[in-house]
């Protein structure tokens, strides 16, 4: 018996692994990466949201497939924006750990989160080209993958969609956008994505994927290209959403 106790001592030991998020021990097969307590704490965005900006509707915000008041005065590029959850908690640990940790496995637990998003059963049966959020190659070179690119694989694989990854390219490598305003962040990016050939993306309705969301001005520029390019129709598809975006 005392053998039998050591011997679970060391199995503990070696087999405890813990939540990425609050470091409690997993104890159980089904809690994979995070634990009960931090996937329960995961913001999904429901439906009462505007469909063409993201934003969250109050009770006396009315929002139709045009989108909403504020939206509307904006000229937005894209058509739509379908965003899974906000970018805090867990989430925001996970795709921390996924892109700079090199915990490239998190993409599959990443990728069903995306794939239960319903709205998307919607949205990619009438799309014809899925594009990620282009990385710039020296970022895409020391990171080892694109992120976006690995997310729009999964929904490639689940609606057998074509994705194209080289034609909408990245030109600038900008910094870390993190610390930047608004303003600054549309001087960045500005110009900072280019289109191989632009008649592949002629009258196509694109769907524009990337991991985060914060201010928007990356996914915006994206869009405005894509349409320049002659894209009939660009959908945002994001899986997580800063909360004051926009
Ligand atoms: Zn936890
Ligand atoms: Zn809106």
């Amino acid at each position: 018996m005392i053998i039998h106790g050591y011997l679970h001592a060391f199995l503990d030991i070696f087999y405890s692994r813990s939540c990425l998020h609050c470091n409690n021990n997993l104890n159980s097969s089904y809690e994979l990466y995070i634990c009960k307590d931090c996937t329960k704490g995961i913001s999904y965005i429901s439906n009462s949201h505007c469909v063409r900006c993201g934003t969250a509707l109050g009770p006396h915000t009315v929002s139709t497939a045009e989108g909403c008041m504020a939206c509307k005065e904006r000229n937005l590029p894209f058509s739509t924006l379908t965003s899974v959850t906000y970018y805090d908690g867990a989430m925001k640990t996970l795709i921390h750990k996924f892109k700079y940790s090199g915990q490239r496995f998190l993409c599959n637990t990443l990728n069903d989160m995306m794939l239960a998003q319903e709205n998307l059963k919607e949205i990619v049966p009438n799309i014809d080209i899925i594009v990620p959020v282009p990385l710039h190659w020296i970022k895409k070179m020391r990171r080892g993958f694109n992120q976006a690119e690995l997310l729009a694989r999964g929904i490639q694989q689940y609606f057998s969609k074509p994705v194209s990854v080289n034609n909408l390219y990245r030109v600038k490598n900008t910094a870390s956008q993190t610390q930047l305003s608004r303003k600054q962040r549309q001087i960045n990016i500005h110009n900072a994505f280019r289109v191989h050939d632009p008649k592949s993306f002629q009258k196509k309705r694109i769907l524009l994927v990337d991991d985060v969301l914060t201010t928007g001005v990356t996914a915006s520029e994206c869009s405005k290209i894509l349409k320049q390019s002659g894209a009939r129709s660009v959908h945002l598809l994001i899986l997580a959403t800063a909360k004051d975006h926009g």
